[in-house]
């Protein structure tokens, strides 16, 4: 089939999605480790495609920007890993960089040259995307990244950066403290003194409030291109606000494991967005997953005692944890995210992403979820909201340290124009932490009244400290643009990143019920 154009590629949905039951054998080979991908020809092909079916409905909305523009996408490669048998092996996202299609359409279609992309120093390689991001700043249809959070990462080190970038525009010259040779002479190809344009992203940067940034950085910026939903839904507000004026389109849900749904209507609002999955990516199954308390879903206690339901059996308004089954020789891989039936597509299902299944915080066998936590996080950040303040960024824990256990919140809040966040009066914080433990669920209730769990304490952290967190994930070697932040700290040595920037530690002052 001709896949020219968002035409071909609409026309080939509606095949896909017309017959699921027909269409779910006719899985492809693509490989997957861990989330390691071993490069073949066939994942090159089911990638291509996904690729061209996934832009289509953008295509549709905001015009073919390939053939108009450039994109300016924060990407980042992670090393080639070898296996034991000689095999090559590397992420998903590192083996499509690596495709020399990709190689092809680079300079045409992105402003970051491959160098910045494969730059061992991620922030070497972030400063430069930027710089070249800038230089073409008049060609931009689209900014974006795969996730919220590196775009957000991105604005914040051009906050940080954005005169040592103009003056480099300026001059011609590249900042000394990019080592990296393949940046160096990537930018020795492109970059002349020009004094004009660094000026005026001089003028634009230069403001009191960096809300709309983007849209006056890139003025022929149509969208944002990132995903927005599941973890990354807690970045929406911050990036609507320096990007005001430019939807936000969470384009595909997809996992290193398989390829599988897309977002036919690029325009509606991030927490509607559903999932139109494409049944020959993999074959894909479903354990039902059911309410355990109050409006938190939980997997049933024995997953052996559920049945798993097949794409064409899924029910509208039911939960599942979706399963996959790949060429790559993935059997019935539970992929540990529950997703929702929200409609369909012809007969393709369409489903929207609840949380990942993991329960995050537990003290004695409450179970609350990612989802209960981002309720009550978003109850409670309502307080700060009129008073000026910004929550930027959450995460968590359990403290068992001193019995009975308790939850921490650790809180990176931003004051609105130029306010710092010491001037929030402690009385609101500790409103905060009464706020969030009165929306948990009834279980969590419960146990604080027969203090078999401890008052919730929040600790606010001094600002910078959840891109230090994401630094210390890329240095183990999580690769930049796959990094979400987790919604519970496990590791130690993250934990004391977190608690050595600490600024003020508040309790909740009695039990919710
Ligand atoms: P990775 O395998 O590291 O690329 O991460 C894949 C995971 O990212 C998925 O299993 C989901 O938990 C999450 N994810 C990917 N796409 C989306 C999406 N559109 N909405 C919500 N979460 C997503």
């Amino acid at each position: 089939m001709a896949m020219n154009g968002y035409e071909g590629g609409l026309k080939m949905i509606e095949e896909l999605t017309t017959n699921a039951e027909q269409t779910q054998d006719e899985f492809w080979d693509f490989r997957r480790a861990a989330k390691l991908m071993s490069v073949t020809a066939e994942y090159q092909k089911k990638g291509a495609l996904y690729d061209t079916l996934s832009q289509s409905p953008t295509m549709r909305h905001f015009g073919d920007i390939n053939q108009a523009g450039k994109r300016m996408e924060l990407m980042f490669a992670r090393p080639e890993i070898e296996t034991p048998s000689g095999l090559k092996a590397a992420s998903v996202l590192t083996s499509v960089y690596n495709e020399s299609k990709f190689r092809t359409i680079l300079p045409k279609l992105y402003t970051s040259p491959i160098e910045t992309i494969f730059c061992p120093d991620p922030n070497q390689g972030l400063y430069c995307q930027l710089l070249f991001g800038l230089i073409q700043r008049d060609e931009v249809l689209r900014v974006g990244s795969l996730f919220a959070s590196t775009v957000l990462r991105g604005i914040k080190f051009l906050e940080n950066h954005w005169q040592e970038l103009s003056y480099d525009i300026k001059t011609g010259r590249l900042s000394d403290w990019i080592t990296d040779s393949g940046c160096r002479n990537a930018a020795s190809l492109v970059m002349k003194p020009n004094p004009e344009q660094a000026d005026l992203i001089e003028n634009i940067s230069n403001c009191k409030s960096w809300e709309g940034i983007v849209t006056k950085l890139w003025p022929k910026a149509r969208y944002i291109s990132c995903v927005c939903t599941g973890v990354m839904r807690q970045y929406i507000a911050e990036l609507e606000f320096y990007c005001r004026g430019l939807p936000l389109v969470s384009t595909f849900y997809a996992c290193s494991e398989a390829l599988c749904g897309i977002n036919l209507e690029p325009l509606c609002k991030p927490c509607d967005v559903s999932y139109t999955f494409l049944p020959n990516m993999a074959y894909f199954e479903f354990l039902p997953v059911e309410n355990d308390h109050d409006e938190s879903i939980e997997m049933k206690r024995n997953d052996e005692d559920t049945e798993l339901v097949d794409l064409v059996n899924v029910k509208v308004g039911q939960c599942y944890e979706l399963v996959v089954s790949t060429c790559a020789g993935l059997y019935r891989y539970k992929v540990g995210d529950v997703l929702m039936v929200s409609g369909f597509y012809n007969n393709a299902p369409q489903f929207q992403f609840v949380e990942r299944k993991n329960v995050i915080l537990n003290v004695d066998q409450e179970k609350t979820s990612e989802t209960d936590l981002f309720k009550a996080v978003i109850e409670a950040k309502a307080l700060l909201d009129p008073l000026g303040f910004i929550l930027t960024e959450y995460t968590s824990y359990v403290d068992t340290s001193s019995a009975p256990g308790h939850y921490v919140l650790f809180w990176e809040i931003k004051g609105k124009e130029g306010k710092h966040c010491k001037e929030l009066d402690p009385k609101i914080m500790v409103e905060c932490c009464t706020r969030m433990e009165e929306s948990l669920h009834y279980t969590y209730k419960i146990y604080r009244k027969r203090n078999i769990i401890a008052a919730l304490e929040t600790r606010v952290v001094k600002q910078g400290s959840f891109e230090a967190l994401m630094d210390y994930y890329v240095s183990k070697g999580t690769s930049l643009s796959q990094y979400k932040k987790p919604n519970c700290i496990k590791s130690e040595e993250a934990l004391k990143i977190l608690d050595s920037r600490v600024i003020g530690k508040y309790f909740s002052p009695k039990s919710p019920l």
